[in-house]
């Protein structure tokens, strides 16, 4: 039997059907030997003749901004592969980075990928602990990073890592003494030829950490074959079109900038800008400007930043002062766009935001504003063709309701429940590494269950609601609270920590961290800025709580989990609700 999806409108072959004609856009390996993205974002355009245009744009700190052709960053990616090679490194095996953005980061990418390895990115702002645990979570083989990164964040956690075989520093300091090879030297003496092997599209590809309510990071598993979605996805949603120069300005770090930042521009055969710096608005319309952007892909965040320094209502002085008129389409993603912003940017920049919506799990963009349909200011969109999304009710625990297996699939319009999808789109997560348990947690009644609580209206757009668990996004970024609070028990002082995000009007949510001190400390600020740098220290700024308060009797379920739901409700003023698993209501 076919399911309809609630809004009635793909059915499982349709979406079958879509996926098909999408992969006719890829090529494939040569020979017929499977599909293996690298070979989609770069050898097959330089075997077709397209080896001369300009692949990627890297802009240095100064702005000053250099060119990397497709037939170089062939080359580059084919050395690399052959230095993993010769280092053993094959099938399967995971190749992390700890990089900047820069065009190392993408010669390692696909390198990785063209010799059949798992690539890994994370996120350079993370402290020395999320790294040392993503590095052994991954069972990760190969790292590349700098010396500077190494130096800080990883060179002192090296013995806890037994996995690790191989560091290549790019840059100056590698010193075999102590562990760590030069990435430039390898490459540079590595042939440039390299034939990719043959790769079944369903072999892992990406390790993409992402953070859970409970528990250790997820190390969620793509597949080659997500690169059909990703390059579908990005002509659908992004607009994307022949010529085009596109900047998407989020940290490959995250799902983002892999999947958007790397591999659709690069399938499409467009130029990528690769901004090494970081947000600043003055630099930001500069390389719109400099760099004549077409396609523009960035987060909420930014654009309230933005919104800050230029406000409706006031001549636009900032944004008029550089030539944008390149600017096509602008498009934003990971958490919710206030209606507002949408409208700023019609007037400020002449063009509307569209926003949409996706996760680390579904590896490409599931739900959008797109270019060829009526922009709702607040809705997330539409699912793009091929993707069958419905809303579920949900149980007492504010997740999907799940009764002797079965789920309640809510038709009406305006109903709010878990946003759910139908498995079968290429960029599905095939796993949760290591922890089978917890990826088949997500599944139920033929649903993948996302975490997220929408309301859909009558005419099938998607309105973001919440998060239906304690997970936390700031600035962008998915923040696992319990990671946060192991850390801070870390300290000295701390006797127990209870995490949740509180609104901010820029950031979405910032992190904040309520603990209890053990016996013979003292609540004050002096422990507190301690408590706030120890964090800062291992967690990285990205993560660390940006407030802590003292609270001596933190709120206990019976089993004694600290409640932080209540804490979350206490905070913001909100209803306590149901309080019958509180350890001591009083
Ligand atoms: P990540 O896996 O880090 O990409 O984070 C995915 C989560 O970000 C989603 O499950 C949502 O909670 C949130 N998110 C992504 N896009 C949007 C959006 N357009 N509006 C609201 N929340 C979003």
């Amino acid at each position: 039997m076919d399911h309809r999806t609630p809004a009635g409108e793909t059915t499982a072959a349709e979406a079958a059907d879509v996926w098909r004609r999408a992969r006719e856009h890829l090529d494939g390996l040569p020979g017929g030997r499977g599909l293996n993205i690298a070979h989609e974002a770069v050898d097959r355009h330089v075997a077709a003749g397209r080896g001369a245009r300009v692949a990627l744009r890297c802009v240095a700190a100064d702005r000053t901004a250099t060119s990397v052709t497709y037939a170089e960053l062939a080359d580059r990616s084919n050395r690399f592969a052959g230095v993993l090679r010769s280092l053993g490194v094959g099938r399967g095996d995971r190749v992390a980075s700890l990089l900047g953005r820069g065009p190392e980061l993408y010669t390692a990418v696909l390198g990785t990928l063209k010799n059949a390895s798992v690539f890994c990115p994370l996120f350079p702002a993370f402290g020395p602990a999320p790294v040392e645990e993503r590095l052994r979570l991954g069972d990760v083989r190969v790292l590349v990073t700098s010396g500077d990164l190494y130096r800080r964040k990883v060179a002192g956690r090296r013995d806890a890592l037994p996995g690790l075989e191989h560091v290549l520093l790019v840059g100056p300091g590698a010193d075999p003494d102590s562990g760590t090879v030069s990435f430039d030297d390898l490459t540079a003496a590595a042939s440039g030829e390299f034939t990719i092997p043959p790769t079944d599209p369903g072999e892992p590809a990406l390790l993409h950490f992402t953070s859970g309510t409970t528990g250790t990071p997820k190390g969620a598993v793509h597949a080659h074959e997500a690169v059909v979605a990703h390059h579908a996805t990005a002509a659908l949603a992004l607009d994307l079109r022949p010529g085009d120069v596109f900047w998407c300005t989020a940290d490959p770090g995250w799902v983002t900038g892999m999947s958007y930042g790397i591999i659709a521009p690069l399938t499409h055969g467009l130029t990528a800008v690769v901004d090494s710096g970081e947000y600043e608005a003055r630099r930001w319309y500069g390389i719109l400007a400099q760099e004549r952007v077409n396609v523009w892909y960035t987060a909420p965040t930014a654009i309230r930043m933005l919104m800050r320094v230029s406000p409706r209502g006031r001549p636009p002085e900032l944004p008029r002062s550089f030539d944008l008129s390149a600017l096509r389409f602008v498009a934003s993603v990971g958490e919710p766009l206030n209606p507002e912003a949408v409208r700023w940017g019609q007037e400020v920049l002449g063009l509307p935001i569209h926003d949409n919506w996706w996760q680390t799990e579904t590896g490409a963009i599931m739900i959008a504003n797109t270019a060829a349909t009526e922009i709702r200011p607040g809705s997330m969109g539409r699912p793009l063709p091929g993707v069958r999304a419905g809303v579920l009710e949900r149980g007492p625990d504010g997740r999907a309701d799940v009764t002797d297996g079965r789920v309640h699939v809510l038709e009406q319009a305006g109903a709010e429940g878990e946003l759910a999808l139908r498995p079968g789109w290429p960029s599905m997560f095939r796993g949760y590494l290591g922890a089978e348990a917890r990826y088949r947690a997500c599944f139920a009644d033929g649903w993948y269950l996302t975490g997220d609580v929408v309301r859909r209206d009558a005419d099938g757009y998607y309105w973001f609601v919440g998060r239906a668990d304690d997970v936390i996004k700031s600035a962008g970024h998915l923040i696992g609270p319990f990671e946060v609070e192991s850390t801070l028990m870390e300290h000295t002082a701390v006797a127990e920590a209870g995490v949740i995000g509180r609104p901010d009007p820029v950031a979405g949510e910032i992190v904040k961290a309520f603990v209890s001190l053990k016996p013979g400390y003292r609540p004050g600020p002096q422990v507190a800025r301690d408590i706030t740098a120890f964090a800062r220290r291992r967690l990285g700024p990205a993560i660390a709580p940006r407030e802590i308060a003292f609270e001596q009797n933190l709120p206990k379920t019976r089993s004694g989990k600290v409640m932080r739901r209540l804490l979350r409700a206490r905070e913001l003023g909100l209803p306590e609700g149901d309080l019958s698993t509180l350890e001591s209501p009083s």
